[in-house]
């Protein structure tokens, strides 16, 4: 190919996604307004859009006839163009979801896990589901467009490894190597959070938003972090790690995961939230907490706390409540410091979200500044427990939306 043709193929592919992205976030949206909203020219618009309908990716779906003049045919993303799988690694669970182009949940399991046991034996079993999924996928004619994963810890996304993961112990795993060796699918791997934020910008309730901190609360906190519309990586990818952020390194201070002590995320995390119970009920009996934990036979857990605060227990009640203000508290310094449009929390922790929320807002309007918290506001996400796991789709479906021919390379 030469230089000319080259670039011709580069500025196609730039101006493919740029419809593709707007038909997304637009539709359903006639070419004539992709026109105007993309400032290419309508013989550009059509021909590209040609080359969309051609791959699937796009369909048309009826036609505005409001207004004067001919009705205009409308545009918007065909769901059904491929099936995305997506895997998310939990410290105790592994989840894997089949879902349509646009995050819509077809096949879905999650077992139990233990990370801290065999790393090879925890990868195995998540293969394991993985190839369950593609061998129910195949009897339903499914055309799998890419598999993505998504890990706590930080990730080497261009390598496709997770290089270290402080709460499950992992190490340097190359997991789009593994992955694609035994699937032969297109393989993405992210950041836990980071992939959450992705599913938040493509699906979720940070569609239009620009700037906007993804938290995801769980064994961890881990952030994802958008500015000007894109995933703030940081100079070597690992940008977001909120909950390691030093509040008071106290030698009385729980020990990190991370090995240091006084991270933000040991007094918000949902550890946290357990030792307070505990703490609450060497010295009180009026919990029903330990009767739940006998009559189900269940050691304690998020679930079972979030159930006695169901039943009005007032200590499972202040234990979340405390570890709202926590979580608030480091909250308000990120929104100094970022002055974000959103703060959307998911993740395991987020089942408690209705405890959680108001002491976390109670706290964030105490301590950010009011100029910077004058138009911020802090959501649970819509996928809640499973933010990770639609994220593990966000990260497939936003390589496609970036770079369109792939998609279509891709198809026999
Ligand atoms: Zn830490």
């Amino acid at each position: 190919m030469n230089q000319n043709i080259a670039d011709q193929a580069y500025v196609r592919e730039i101006n493919l996604s740029l419809v593709l992205r707007l038909i997304h976030t637009q539709s359903p949206i006639s070419r004539a307004q992709l026109a105007v909203v993309s400032g290419l020219n309508k013989s550009t618009v059509s021909s590209l859009v040609d080359d969309l309908l051609e791959s699937r990716l796009v369909h048309e779906t009826g036609s505005n006839t409001g207004g004067a003049g001919r009705p205009a045919t409308l545009l918007e993303i065909n769901p059904q163009v491929g099936c995305i799988i997506g895997v998310e690694l939990g410290v105790d669970f592994v989840s894997v979801a089949v879902t349509d182009f646009l995050g819509n949940i077809l096949w879905r399991r999650r077992e139990d896990a233990d990370s801290t046991d065999d790393q090879d034996k925890m990868i195995n079993q998540t293969l394991q589901i993985v190839k369950e999924a593609m061998s129910i996928g195949k009897k339903k004619n499914y055309h799998f467009l890419g598999l993505g994963l998504a890990t706590p810890g930080t990730v080497d996304v261009e390598n496709g490894v997770l290089t270290f993961a402080p709460n499950l112990h992992w190490r340097n795993v190359p997991f789009v190597k593994i992955f694609s060796e035994q699937t032969k699918l297109k393989v993405f791997v992210e950041n836990d959070a980071n992939a959450a934020a992705i599913a938040e910008h493509l699906f979720g309730t940070a569609r239009h938003s620009q700037d906007f901190l993804f938290v995801f609360a769980g064994v961890g906190i881990g952030g994802g972090l958008f500015l000007n519309g894109e995933l703030y990586r940081g100079r070597n990818g690992y940008a977001g790690e909120i909950g390691h952020s030093p509040i008071m390194a106290e030698p009385s201070q729980t020990v990190c995961h991370c090995g240091n002590r006084g991270c933000w995320e040991t007094y918000a995390n949902q550890y946290s939230i357990i030792q307070r119970v505990q703490a609450r009920l060497e010295v009180r009996r009026s919990s029903i907490i330990p009767k739940l934990m006998a009559e189900q036979n269940a050691p304690l857990s998020i679930p079972l706390i979030k159930q006695a605060a169901d039943a009005g227990d007032i200590e499972a009640i202040d234990s979340f409540n405390e570890a709202g203000h926590a979580m608030g508290q480091g909250l308000a310094g990120l929104i100094n410091i970022f002055n974000p449009e959103k703060i959307v929390i998911g993740g395991p922790l987020s089942v408690a979200g209705e405890y959680l929320l108001p002491a976390i807002k109670e706290t964030v309007t105490r301590h950010a500044l009011p100029e910077s918290m004058q138009h911020a506001s802090v959501v649970l996400s819509p996928f809640g427990p499973d933010a990770s796991l639609i994220g593990a789709i966000a990260i497939v479906a936003n390589n496609i939306l970036s770079q369109p021919t792939n998609a279509k390379k891709d198809k026999k």
